[in-house]
């Protein structure tokens, strides 16, 4: 960018666009001038091109001609939402004076004031939101090597804190993916963010954050919330500084921050949740991924609680436990489940109406999202109190049917108030019912009668000038006047008498028409537009009375709607279990893992959709015994499928969903770890391999004998003999060192070896048969290992040239022959030099980790998790 010029010799308005452009530099301007929002000099190339609107340019600054787009004001909504979907933020310059004050003030230009900044992780306006997803403001305080986390969602009011080691950032920014992020400067360089370059803020940490958020909560002191560490305070005052900033000094309803340092959530790293696809598939597509292929729920809030449940799974027994309770118990009282979802069926997404209220920022269809949601959640009570004493009712449904109806609540009074339907704007008028404020209705009274006058008049008038059709219209500019055809026109002109107050006046002359007033005319006006503009004062009161009696119970009204969000989760799960296919899983804190039947839930609506061949469900045993499964098979044998599957049955079961198996006994993950498909990181400049080997470094250094490791093909990047050694060497180490529960599916067919040398290894194979030379897959997985190649089948599937092929079997023929001669499973060869007991290490690697730890910046949880850790390498 070209440095910015100085406003020296700028005109009035220009020298408040450089006012304004200095205070907001990051920030392109929208600069209110009249009806349109415009944009000036780079700012007016840049936004030129993003929007694809025309460049002009007007007068000239400093001998330069002035670069110029503009949006009209109306509609600028549209064009913001496109800015900030590509990483754009917006200063709005609005005008806040009326031409009157101005002239009042004899001041040279109007007064503009930026009146908010527009920013990814800030927008309230439902334009630019997508209903069905959070969107995360996250603010990150690093302090050496640990991290102070704090998100917020303004559309929503939620607010969490955590701390963290800067290493496990990434899996916080995958589990999270922030709309916009928040961090000091230099920390925004480091490896972690700098991918994300264009979604950071810099902020740099305040030194008295308690102070700031205990300011804004209006609290002495934040111990009320739960107890937090000081890195969490100041990412905490950092996100609310910045929303503070950007709203010009408004802060929208909050709850308070709660540490989530408390409550175990199940660790998935960023290539764990693209692999698994849970929000989205790979290819960022989310048609095709687990949340749309198991959500039910009926509303957006409905639909991002479980997106959120989904993205962030629980690793504690007990409330995960609740979870299924509350789906068991909706799946059994099927009325209650039919009742709950017609009530909220097309509710309104109160808790981002409560957001616009609170910034005050909001239009009728927000307050009558109150009043039409609050009427719903007492349908939904109503629902549940049919079903009082039939079975007993869980104890989080409980807890959410006590929240439906807030303590005090604006119902009846918004009942009352609120016009039904409303106008779109608050400017249309017509917010509120009559009969609910006397002095609005006597205002409206006034109006209206005067508008009969006028309707009066306009017979007084054709009779006096002898112009039978006469019409009185309502003119933008000029108010009432009264048209007669051109020829009438002329001769009231000449003949009309010049004085009384019937007396016409001369405004206009168009093509076929002229229009005329007189003073009877304009008195009247005067009276209707009076009358008019004080029902409007008076109709804006009224509104503000409203908006701040939602708000004055705000908690409540957050509390219902979160109840709502959260029933509407549980009996999306349990219509998704009603067809009797999914379970509910046994959950235990053993390392237990045994799935009956068990399917791929979006693979399964995939070949559903294409009316193709069924599902064909499988088993999966990873019981004490027999931990580590060693799967081969052919391509396109379903060897990803059945990987994939296992993982997501752990996410659905933990995030509080049934599963979809005949039967599942689940013992807790604590961290999930899936590579499955490709690794490419095209962007980053590594190769495949060295991807697949930092990915299988992660896995080798984090799982612990309470994860779920799901592996494909470690060593394919690379030559055979090389990449045979490695997956052995990892296989070795998930078995006897991690000792987790593992999938790890394979080419190598010389892995089948050590099947007899490790104890709790099962080989397993995906059937394959050959049908009339044709290869058939089965898509079963059975006991065993694959017995045969199949490459070259599959590469005659997809259509490889038959002499191609003819030369292939050729060379897999010699090659066969060779590797007889040098067979590779024979004990003499060095990968089988495994008979003897590794010699004693120097160290162990418990005492490794013992040496290296920090004891003094370990929390509770850490050092609980940590010893698990250290047993897991005993
Ligand atoms: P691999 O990883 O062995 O190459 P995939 O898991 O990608 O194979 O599966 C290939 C295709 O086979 C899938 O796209 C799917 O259509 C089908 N498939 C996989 N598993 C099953 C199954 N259990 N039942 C039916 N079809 C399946």
């Amino acid at each position: 960018r070209k440095p910015l010029r100085s406003a020296e010799g700028a005109t009035p308005a220009i020298a408040q666009w450089f006012a304004a452009k200095a205070a907001h530099p990051d920030a392109l301007l929208f600069f209110r001038m009249g009806d349109f929002f415009e944009m000036l000099f780079e700012d007016a190339e840049v936004a030129a091109g993003a929007l694809d609107i025309a460049l002009s340019s007007r007068g000239e600054h400093q001998g330069e001609k002035v670069a110029l787009c503009g949006v009209p004001a109306h509609a600028h909504e549209v064009y913001l939402a496109r800015l900030i979907r590509q990483g754009f933020r917006v200063a709005i310059c609005d005008q806040t004076e009326t031409p009157e004050e101005q002239k009042r003030r004899k001041a040279p230009t109007i007064r503009r004031e930026v009146t908010r900044v527009v920013t990814p992780g800030t927008v309230t306006e439902e334009a630019l939101l997508e209903a069905s997803r959070p969107a995360w403001l996250l603010a990150l305080a690093p302090q050496a090597t640990v991290l102070g986390a704090a998100w917020l969602d303004v559309t929503t009011g939620a607010f969490a804190t955590e701390r963290l080691a800067v290493a496990e950032l990434p899996a916080l920014l995958a589990r999270l993916e922030p709309a916009e992020i928040l961090a000091p400067e230099e920390f925004a360089r480091s490896p972690e963010l700098r991918p994300l370059a264009d979604r950071v803020a810099h902020v740099a940490i305040p030194r008295d954050g308690a102070r700031r958020l205990a300011e804004a909560f209006a609290v002495a002191t934040l111990d009320g919330f739960g107890s937090f560490s000081a890195e969490e305070v100041s990412a905490a005052a950092m996100a609310v500084d910045y929303v503070k900033l950007t709203q010009a000094g408004g802060l929208p309803r909050l709850s308070p921050p709660v540490p989530s340092g408390g409550h175990g959530v199940l660790q998935m790293d960023g290539a764990t949740r693209r692999s698994l696809e849970i929000l989205r598939s790979e290819r960022g597509d989310p048609r095709h991924a687990l949340l749309s292929a198991v959500d039910r729920t009926v509303t957006p809030a409905g639909a991002r609680e479980l997106a959120a449940r989904l993205a962030s799974p629980l690793a504690e027994a007990a409330p995960i436990a609740a979870r299924h309770d509350a789906v068991a118990f909706l799946l059994a009282a099927e009325t209650v489940r039919g009742g709950l979802r017609a009530a909220l069926k097309g509710a309104p997404d109160m808790a981002r109406a409560l957001a616009r209220l609170s910034l005050d920022r909001f239009a009728p269809r927000d307050l009558g999202a109150i009043r039409e949601g609050l009427a719903r959640a007492e349908a939904m009570q109503a629902a549940l109190d049919d079903a009082a004493g039939v079975p007993p009712i869980p104890a989080l449904v409980a807890a959410a049917r006590a929240a439906l109806r807030p303590a005090e609540s604006p119902r009846a009074e918004l009942q009352r108030a609120l016009a039904d339907p409303l106008p779109a704007r608050l400017e249309d008028g017509g917010l509120v019912a009559a009969g609910y404020d006397g002095e609005l209705d006597a205002l409206r009274t006034l109006r209206d009668g005067a508008r009969e006058a006028i309707a009066a008049l306009q017979m007084d008038l054709a009779q006096a000038w002898g112009v039978a059709s006469l019409k009185i219209r309502h003119h933008q500019q000029f108010g009432f006047l009264a048209e007669v055809p051109s020829a009438a026109g002329e001769k009231l002109l000449r003949e009309a008498p010049k004085q009384g107050p019937q007396a016409p006046v001369h405004r206009q002359t168009m093509a076929n028409a002229m229009r005329f007033t007189c003073a009877a005319l304009a008195d009247l006006d005067r009276r209707v537009a009076e009358a008019g503009e004080q029902a409007s004062k008076r109709e804006r009161l009224v509104a503000q009375h409203l908006r701040r009696l939602c708000l004055s119970v705000a908690g409540g009204i957050a509390a219902t709607a979160a109840a709502m969000a959260e029933l509407d989760v549980h009996a999306a799960g349990a219509e998704l279990a009603a067809d009797g296919r999914w379970c509910r899983p046994e959950m235990t804190e053993r390392a237990d893992f045994a799935v009956v039947a068990a399917r791929h839930p979006v693979v399964e609506a995939a070949l559903a959709r294409a009316r193709g061949p069924a599902f064909v469900p499988n088993d999966g045993d990873l019981s004490a015994g027999r931990r580590l499964c060693l799967l081969t098979g052919p391509n396109m044998a379903g060897k990803s499928t059945f990987l994939r599957q296992n993982a997501l049955l752990v996410i659905l079961a933990q995030a509080g969903l049934f599963v979809p198996a005949e039967a599942a006994r689940l013992g807790l993950v604590d961290r999930l770890f899936s590579r499955v498909g490709a690794a490419d990181d095209i962007a980053g400049g590594r190769s495949t391999f060295m991807v697949e080997m930092a990915e299988t470094a992660a896995i080798l250094n984090q799982a612990t004998a309470r994860s779920l490791v799901v592996l494909d093909e470690v060593g394919r990047g690379t030559a055979t003999w090389d990449g045979l050694a490695i997956a052995w060497a990892v296989l070795e180490a998930l078995h006897d060192r991690i000792r987790c529960r593992t999938i790890f599916a394979t080419h190598f067919h010389e892995l089948t070896a050590l099947a007899g040398k490790l104890p709790e290894l099962t080989p397993a194979t995906m059937q394959v048969r050959e049908w009339r030379g044709e290869v058939v897959f089965e898509h079963r997985v059975g006991p065993g290992a694959a017995e045969k190649s199949w490459g070259v089948h599959v590469a005659r599937l997809a259509g490889v040239p038959k002499p191609v092929l003819t030369r292939a079997q050729e060379v897999l023929k010699a090659l066969e022959a060779r590797a007889r001669g040098l067979d590779p499973l024979s004990d003499e060869l060095p990968l089988f030099a495994r008979a003897a007991p590794p010699p004693p290490a120097e160290t162990h690697p418990a005492l490794e980790a013992l040496a290296e730890l920090d004891a003094d910046s370990l929390s509770p949880r850490e050092a609980h998790a940590l010893i698990y850790r250290l047993k897991s390498l005993l």
